[in-house]
Order: C-alpha cells, then sequence, then structure tokens
C-alpha cells in the first residue's frame, strides 16, 4: 500500500496491549438502565425476561469469541473472561472490549423482540459501556469473579426486601431505604421472613446466585472423545505440534456446548469439578 504524507497520524495511536499471561476479563454494563427498565416495564427488583435476554446476548458473545472460558452475569452488567494465552487482536484492551460491547449489544437489540413480543423497542436504544481489566493469576480473576458474585447477593438481598416492603408493606421508596438504612445482612432476612413471610433461602438461584455461562465439553458431535492434556514441548518439532494442540484446543472450544447455569463460583467445588474450564 502506497504512503502518503498524512499516515504519520498512525504513530498518535497510544499502545495498549494487555500483558501476556493475564486472564482478561471485558465488563460491561447497560447505560442508565434504571431508566431503561423502567421504561419497559420490567417487574421489581427482577425481571426474568430481562434476565434471559441479557443471558441470551451473553450466550451469543461467548459462542463468536471462542476465547472467552467463562461468562457471569447479574442485572445489567455482564463479566466475560478471556484466556490467559488469548491472542485475539494481538491482546489490545480497545479492540477486545469494543468487539464484545457491540457483539453484546447487537444481539440485545436483534433478541429484544423475542423476549418482549409485546414490546417493540424505541428511541433511545439501549447501549452497553465496556472495560478490561488484566488478572494476574488464576486466583485474582477467581477473587474477581468473587467480587462480582457476593456483590449480587448483597444487593438482591437489599432489593428484595426493599421492593417488599414496598409492594407487600405499603411503603413508598423513601420510607423502605430509611427502614433499610444500617440494617445488617440477618436484619434483611428477618424483615423479609417476620413481616412478609418470605424466607430468603427460597428465593430463585437465578437472582441469588446470579449466571454463570461456561462450556460443557459435552461435544456437539455425537462420539467425539475429549483430547489428552497436551504435552510439554521439547523440542522445535514439538513446539510446531504444540501449536497444532492450541488450534485443536481452540476449535474443541468452540464446538462445545455452552450452558448457562445458577451455581456458587465462590467456593472451590465449582472449579475443581470442571478443570477444563480453565485449561
Ligand atoms: P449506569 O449507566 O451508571 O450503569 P444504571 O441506571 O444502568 O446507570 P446500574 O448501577 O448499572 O445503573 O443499575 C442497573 C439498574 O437496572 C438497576 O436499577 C436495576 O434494578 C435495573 N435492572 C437491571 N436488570 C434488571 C432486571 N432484570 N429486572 C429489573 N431491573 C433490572
Ligand atoms: P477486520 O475485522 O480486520 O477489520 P475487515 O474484513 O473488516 O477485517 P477492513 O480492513 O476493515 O477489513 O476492510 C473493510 C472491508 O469491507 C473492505 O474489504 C471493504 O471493501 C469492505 N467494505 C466496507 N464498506 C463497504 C461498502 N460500503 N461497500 C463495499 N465494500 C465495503
Ligand atoms: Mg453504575
Ligand atoms: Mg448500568
Ligand atoms: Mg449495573
Ligand atoms: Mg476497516
Ligand atoms: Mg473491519
Amino acid at each position: 500500500m502506497a504512503n502518503s504524507k498524512y499516515e504519520y497520524v498512525k504513530d498518535y495511536e497510544t499502545p495498549d496491549k494487555l500483558p501476556l499471561d493475564n486472564w482478561i476479563v471485558v465488563r460491561i454494563d447497560g447505560r442508565g438502565f434504571h431508566k431503561f427498565t423502567t421504561k419497559y416495564g420490567f417487574e421489581k427488583p427482577n425481571d426474568k425476561k430481562g434476565m434471559d435476554l441479557m443471558n441470551a446476548a451473553a450466550m451469543a458473545v461467548m459462542t463468536e469469541l471462542p476465547d472467552i472460558v467463562i461468562s457471569y452475569g447479574i442485572s445489567d452488567e455482564y463479566s466475560f473472561v478471556l484466556h490467559e494465552s488469548c491472542t485475539l487482536f494481538e491482546r489490545r484492551a480497545s479492540k477486545l472490549v469494543s468487539t464484545v460491547v457491540s457483539t453484546f449489544t447487537a444481539y440485545y437489540v436483534h433478541l429484544w423482540s423475542q423476549h418482549f413480543p409485546e414490546l417493540p423497542l424505541t428511541l433511545p436504544l439501549p447501549t452497553f459501556d465496556g472495560r478490561a481489566v488484566p488478572y494476574p493469576s488464576i486466583k485474582r480473576m477467581r477473587d474477581y469473579l468473587s467480587w462480582r458474585q457476593v456483590d449480587c447477593h448483597i444487593n438482591n438481598l437489599y432489593n428484595t426486601t426493599f421492593w417488599a416492603l414496598i409492594q407487600l408493606g405499603g411503603l413508598d421508596a423513601k420510607a423502605a431505604e430509611k427502614e433499610l438504612a444500617g440494617t445488617l445482612s440477618a436484619d434483611k432476612n428477618e424483615i423479609l421472613f417476620s413481616r412478609f413471610k418470605i424466607n430468603y433461602n427460597n428465593e430463585a438461584e437465578i437472582w441469588k446466585k446470579g449466571s454463570v455461562v461456561f462450556r460443557d465439553y459435552e461435544l456437539v458431535e455425537p462420539g467425539a472423545s475429549v483430547d489428552e492434556t497436551p504435552k510439554m514441548p521439547v523440542n522445535l518439532a514439538e513446539v510446531e505440534i504444540s501449536k497444532t494442540q492450541a488450534e485443536k484446543e481452540k476449535k474443541r472450544r468452540a464446538k462445545a456446548r455452552i450452558t448457562l447455569q445458577h451455581l456458587d463460583i465462590i467456593k472451590d467445588d465449582f472449579w475443581e469439578r470442571r478443570p477444563w474450564v480453565l485449561s
């Protein structure tokens, strides 16, 4: 391609390659969704159709980007974890974030009518922001996910109690907020149980735990076997083999069934029982 005298402007681009060997988390969040969910009359505190739509968009993102190994969604946000060995877009943060955000947004809009057939989307359309954060170890990346799942629990307990006070207790928002100021988890559980006969433990898992999306490795093709772990390369020939292995691994990931579940991802159990998720 011929150079032009204007090409120097390319040098103004700032490098934003994320460090090697880090797990990359891309988190997206709906812009102004307090207003957006009110406009479309989402059930409070938790609208199932709205969450199903978020989950469907996230599953589509994972289908299109096999580098994503697991995702976690609550409310209007979704976190996508890219494998530490990811080489997509040379790990450039802006490319990764913008691709995840636009893919998610495109599917959210595309799938809207399937989840809300009676409510056509009108302006302003739903949009999402996004950021990428590199985590230098599995421990840090898992702590990130634990942070989001603890947030899910805290917010959901608060919101469930807040809306019970309004919908069942007849309080207005201001009074409900005042009632809950300074309360601990145990107090909220007690308010729910003694005043509204609600046992928080019996609330649906989707709201208590959030949504976890990962690859199941029950391969779509019946009878296909799961590959053995690749061996450590010891010479150049084997380095080549390991590259092919990596390609195979990527293809295997792309083919695996994507599953949505509402599980505890804070404890070791989830990860120990599914070692392939981070392999
Ligand atoms: P910002 O643009 O800063 O993110 P926001 O209005 O989106 O502002 P958030 O902190 O992201 O604020 O909160 C998301 C809002 O969307 C909350 O008010 C939450 O109740 C609402 N929301 C998201 N998903 C649902 C759902 N499935 N059902 C009911 N409400 C929801
Ligand atoms: P990448 O994902 O790396 O951006 P790409 O295929 O999008 O890959 P670009 O360098 O962005 O590659 O080039 C955009 C391509 O889209 C070109 O091949 C261009 O010819 C085609 N294209 C874009 N707009 C139009 C248009 N209006 N009419 C015809 N072709 C178009
Ligand atoms: Mg916010
Ligand atoms: Mg938001
Ligand atoms: Mg949010
Ligand atoms: Mg282009
Ligand atoms: Mg292009």
